[in-house]
């Protein structure tokens, strides 16, 4: 009776759907006894693949078929959301925006405490307790106004070196990074693959602090493909300083003046030089008549 029950429950489905959203009849499920679902194919374009399913149930004994409830599910080939991801996880490298604040978990695995402040001898310290509290007193005398950084403890000590972050790098974190820095600008690149040299050898590079210097490095040429990134120092490109340096132009030589020599330079042209006519010999004169 309740397979049979088709129309009931197309009425069911027609009344919770909007006006012609309700296709044909597609299948039907027994979901125990005397307990049935129907399912009728949906037409809204929204909601490609889902199906309304009206189920419906006949009590013991009894002689009509009545309705349970009328859902719309998802079918196997149903148009569904992607799954939920935390946006933790779905925070990628340039999502940030001006603004924008990026919480750090307090177990991150990048990082670990740095100088916190806290003067807590580690527990293999051979410094012993009574003598930390010893040296807590006479600073307590020492000191007279307060925020006045504590004579020789590791705080000052760390703050006077620019030291005293509450958390630094892990081990992890300096090794993600530098993994990520060798995959953007590392030897395996086509454009270091490429390259006369390295930039360990370039006068472009800036060392790095810490202990990524010994593989990292800043480029800092303008007309470089990385110029204001971290390259390894496997890492090269044409640019490198000492690649093709350009050749100087050719000096001329300088000028030589002779002063000990005397230059003639006649007033007129040589008589057989050419275009002017020579003029005709004076008469001479008798010197014999005085
Ligand atoms: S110019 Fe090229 S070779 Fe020189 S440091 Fe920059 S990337 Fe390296």
């Amino acid at each position: 009776m309740c397979a049979e029950a088709v129309d009931l429950a197309r009425a069911a489905a027609k009344e919770a759907a909007a006006p012609g959203v309700v296709g044909e009849h597609v299948a039907v499920v027994s979901e125990g006894d005397r307990v049935v679902t129907h399912y009728f194919e949906c037409k809204d374009p929204a909601y490609r693949g889902w199906r309304w399913a009206v189920t419906v149930a006949r009590a013991s004994r009894a002689k009509n078929v009545t309705l349970d409830e009328t859902v719309l599910l998802p079918g196997d080939d149903a148009l569904l959301a992607p799954e939920w991801v935390p946006w933790s996880e779905r925070l990628r490298p340039g999502d940030m925006g001006p603004g924008d604040l990026l919480p750090t978990e307090a177990d991150d695995l990048r990082l670990e405490p740095g100088y916190t402040g806290d003067d807590e001898p580690p527990p293999n310290s051979p410094v012993s307790g009574e003598l930390a509290e010893l040296v807590e007193s006479e600073d307590a005398e020492l000191t007279t106004r307060p925020g006045t950084p504590r004579r020789g403890s590791i705080a000052s000590v760390a703050d006077e070196l620019g030291m005293r972050r509450a958390r630094v790098l892990s081990r992890y974190g300096l090794y993600a990074a530098a993994d990520r820095w060798d995959e953007g600008f590392g030897a395996k690149t086509p454009m270091a693959q490429a390259a006369p040299a390295t930039c360990v050898s370039c006068a472009f590079l800036v060392p790095l602090a810490g202990s990524l210097k010994q593989a990292f490095g800043v480029c800092a040429n303008e007309f470089g493909p990385a110029d204001g990134h971290v390259v390894s120092l496997s890492y090269g490109c044409g640019g490198h300083s000492e690649a093709a340096v350009m050749p100087k132009p050719p000096k001329p030589a300088p000028h030589a003046l002779d002063t000990m020599q005397v230059d003639e330079y006649p007033l007129r042209p040589a008589r057989d030089s050419g275009s002017v006519p020579a003029e005709p010999d004076a008469p001479s004169e008798d010197l014999g008549h005085s």
